[in-house]
């Protein structure tokens, strides 16, 4: 397990919209800072809210969205801080590039199959998306590339959120010694 003096590493949560990235993100963060490991969380949405407060989801700024979002967790990283990462990034692209630039970078496929994410649908995305009010819903009007070789891949249709958690913290435990 990672400790305070452990190498900071990144978390990069990746999976279609609801699949349960940000309810992972959020556990893992508590379950870390339960060990006294103070872990960042880095939201897509959040980001988005700051930088491109009128998103319009087009290829060249998604290129350049993941782009920051990953040179924060690079510098977050590199000054010690751990990362959690809680974003789609839905070309394998943008998270390729995110694995060269940060140091101890896991992803992490969040997966769950479609009809669930859209039965779930908490944010409203996948609603809006058939509305014609919300464009390029990755899975749907938009490419979703899954990881080929992730960290770690979770089925959060069959494993509830602490069995995630606790994959995770595996994971962490046996790559980042
Ligand atoms: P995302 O961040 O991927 O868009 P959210 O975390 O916002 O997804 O939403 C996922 C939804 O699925 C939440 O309502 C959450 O309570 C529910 N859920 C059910 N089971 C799980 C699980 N095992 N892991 C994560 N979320 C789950």
């Amino acid at each position: 397990m990672p400790s305070d003096r452990a190498p900071a590493f990144a978390v990069w949560l990746t999976g279609l919209p609801a699949s349960g990235k940000s309810t992972v993100a959020r556990a893992l963060a508590a379950e870390l800072a339960g060990k006294g490991i103070r872990a960042a969380v880095l939201e897509s949405d959040a980001v988005r809210r700051e930088i491109t407060p009128r998103p319009k989801y087009d290829g060249e700024e998604r290129e350049a969205f993941y782009a920051t979002l990953a040179y924060l967790a690079r510098v977050l990283v590199l000054h010690g801080v751990p990362v959690i990462v809680d974003a789609t990034a839905n070309l394998r692209a943008y998270r390729d590039r995110a694995r060269d630039a940060i140091p101890r970078f896991l992803e992490v496929h969040v997966r769950c199959p479609l009809a669930v994410c859209r039965a779930r649908d908490p944010k409203g995305i996948y609603r809006r998306g058939a509305e014609g009010t919300a464009k390029d819903v990755p899975g749907v009007s938009a490419p979703y590339e899954p990881p080929e070789r992730p960290a770690l891949s979770l089925d959060t249709a069959s494993q509830d959120v602490e069995a995630c958690v606790r994959a995770i913290l595996r994971v962490l435990s046996d790559r980042l010694q």
